[in-house]
């Protein structure tokens, strides 16, 4: 962010370094329940980032000690792969990570109904095999999906995109190079029935009325986004069913 550069990152006829329009998102696909071993879990690709989540729990928290007597904790756990970005990334916790992951946790914690599993643990993984910005709203989309696949009870999924500034305009979904060279990047995360923000974050400086736009474009991204979370459980859903028919006829 800031950095100083004369690289463009709109062209003339407005259009970003991918095609996009200011207000357009990189696409999205989701998939639910990819992993069988674990009580849930999603498949999210957005532009060129993939992410893995995965969710065990409600189980008993180890040590014991970490325990809250009258709460489940979420413990979500953000690691980007030694092959997620183009020069090797060291493996192992960072300092952003161990930020993304406090960030993850809590946004998740004012979802899940936490005071129905005292002393539990729910465990939320989530592998960045590919990064290119936007990483920690994409997880935070995934880790949300993956919650509900493993049937946690929750008041809603959060849904989350960042807004920025490049080249001087307010744009939605910042690629890595707008990310590199951009002026400002605002991830945002709603619980999107209600707009509870449950994560809001600010790298760079916005005026105010920037601001507004920002988060005009964020929040308007993440009522579509939530559709596309909604839809990828729908489908994991029907096909369970189907799959359930099926073996009732084989019998
Ligand atoms: P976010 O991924 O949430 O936008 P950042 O703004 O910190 O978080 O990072 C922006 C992007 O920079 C990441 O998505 C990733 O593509 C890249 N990046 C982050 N950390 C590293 C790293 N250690 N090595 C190479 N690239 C990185």
């Amino acid at each position: 962010m800031g950095m100083d550069s004369d690289i463009k990152l709109i062209d003339e006829n407005g259009l970003r370094l991918d095609g996009r329009k200011f207000d357009e998102l990189r696409e999205i696909k989701i998939e639910a329940g990819v992993l069988q071993r674990a009580d849930g879990s999603a498949y999210l690709t957005w532009g060129e980032n993939k992410v893995m989540a995965a969710v065990y729990g409600p189980r008993e928290l180890h040590p014991r000690h970490a325990q809250n007597p009258s709460k489940a904790v979420v413990q979500a756990r953000y690691n980007m792969a030694a092959f997620s970005v183009s020069d090797r990334k060291r493996p192992g916790p960072d300092r952003r990570s161990v930020e993304i992951s406090k960030l993850i946790s809590e946004a998740l914690e004012e979802i899940v109904f936490v005071e129905q599993f005292p002393r539990a643990a729910v465990d939320v993984f989530i592998e960045v095999l590919e990064a290119s910005a936007g990483t920690r709203c994409a997880a935070l989309t995934a880790a949300s999906v993956a919650l509900a696949d493993a049937g946690i009870p929750m008041s809603d999924m959060i849904a989350s995109c960042a807004a920025g500034k490049i080249d001087g305009h307010v744009v939605l979904d910042l690629g890595q190079k707008e990310d590199n060279f951009g002026e400002a990047d605002v991830p945002l995360a709603i619980v999107p029935r209600t707009d509870k923000v449950t994560l809001l974050q600010m790298d760079g400086d916005l005026t105010t009325e920037e601001f507004d736009k920002a988060m005009e474009l964020a929040v308007g991204a993440c009522k579509e986004i939530y559709e596309i979370q909604r839809d990828a459980l729908k489908r994991r859903y029907s096909t369970s069913l189907e799959g359930y028919e099926d073996f009732e006829e084989d019998e």
